[in-house]
């Protein structure tokens, strides 16, 4: 049994109020698999970089006991690069470069290791990619959630729509809901969306925190009021890890424990955005995400007191 992490493994360069990087790791596949190896044991990754890629960036993958057999170098070639600058109030960004370089032409290889798959996160990234990964693994795995962005509904709506279909839990943010859907109405938006074949759909709404819909149901997770908020970067991906690995820790897919796991992925990417890049989510103890947890518990644990 494993989870299953598929998504870029980048460099970024990253500019907001506070400061500006360097070229630093990033990548969806990067902060999906560290927030995921906080709950779950077999994390493994497929994702592609070029040679200029560090090699003690990849051991640290190994410190968090994450599989980096399914990570391609390709001599010769660039990783994917990505630039963004944000905003003052830190919820909107401008992409300012998408480099594609190694991830043009990405054929994903599954390790024969790889197939006992039942946990798929399918990381931002090409939605073909994320297509050819569901069809060459062996048996349908017991979950697939999929991460996808704006960018992807701008030039490859046809494969992301196709893409769509395949997936359990499609988890988006509410400009790409709205754009997904040509609805301003969440509510309206979602209806649109789980007809489009996920079951479950999870709307993140930044600071405003997170909604769950499926089975006829809603949930709303709220966000942690943080008093600085460093670095959104990556902090979508390391709640889409933090929700999956949740979900393999738990073992049943349903919408109860989806709940929980919308909890658990909100509080590893409230620790995300604190520093810049992966600093923060690279060094938590257990008992930090535990602290973290009962800290979203008490935010929204109330009893109605007859008046
Ligand atoms: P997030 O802030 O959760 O949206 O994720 C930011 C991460 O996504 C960065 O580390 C980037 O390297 C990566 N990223 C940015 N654009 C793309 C893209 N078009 N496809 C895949 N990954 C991307």
């Amino acid at each position: 049994m494993s989870l299953l992490v598929i998504g870029t493994v980048a460099f970024d360069a990253i500019e907001t109020p506070f400061g500006k990087t360097d070229k630093i790791v990033g990548g969806a596949a990067t902060y999906a698999s560290l927030a995921a190896s906080y709950f779950y044991d077999k994390v493994k990754i497929v994702a592609v970089v070029g040679d200029d890629f560090p090699a003690e960036s990849i051991a640290n993958f190994g410190s968090h006991h994450i599989d980096t057999e399914g990570l391609q170098v390709k001599a010769g070639e660039k990783s994917f690069f990505w630039s963004g600058k944000y905003h003052n109030d830190m919820n909107s960004r401008d992409t300012l470069i998408t480099e594609l370089n190694v991830l043009a032409d990405f054929d994903p290889i599954i390790p024969a290791n790889y197939q006992d798959c039942e946990y798929l996160m399918l990381g931002n990234l090409t939605p073909q990619v994320q297509q050819t990964v569901i069809k060459r693994l062996k048996n349908r795995p017991k979950l697939i959630v999929m991460d996808t962005m704006n960018f992807w509904m701008d030039i490859a709506m046809d494969d992301l729509l196709e893409t769509i279909k395949l997936v359990d839990v499609l988890t988006i943010n509410d400009a790409e809901a709205r754009q997904l859907s040509g609805e301003y109405s969440l509510a309206k938006a979602a209806n649109k969306i789980l007809t489009m074949g996920p079951k479950y759909l999870i709307i993140k709404k930044g600071e405003h925190g997170a909604l769950l819909f499926g089975e006829g149901k809603i949930f709303s997770a709220p966000a942690l009021p943080l008093e600085e908020v460093f670095d959104p970067t990556g902090a979508g991906d390391t709640f889409a890890g933090g929700f999956i690995g949740y979900m393999a820790k738990a073992g049943t897919v349903n919408f109860d424990n989806m709940k929980n796991a919308i909890i658990y992925g909100s509080a590893l990417a409230s620790f995300c955005v604190e520093k810049f890049g992966t600093e923060k989510i690279k060094n938590l103890s257990a008992g930090e995400v535990a602290a973290r947890v009962q800290q979203f518990v008490n935010l929204t644990k109330f009893e109605i007191i007859t008046a």
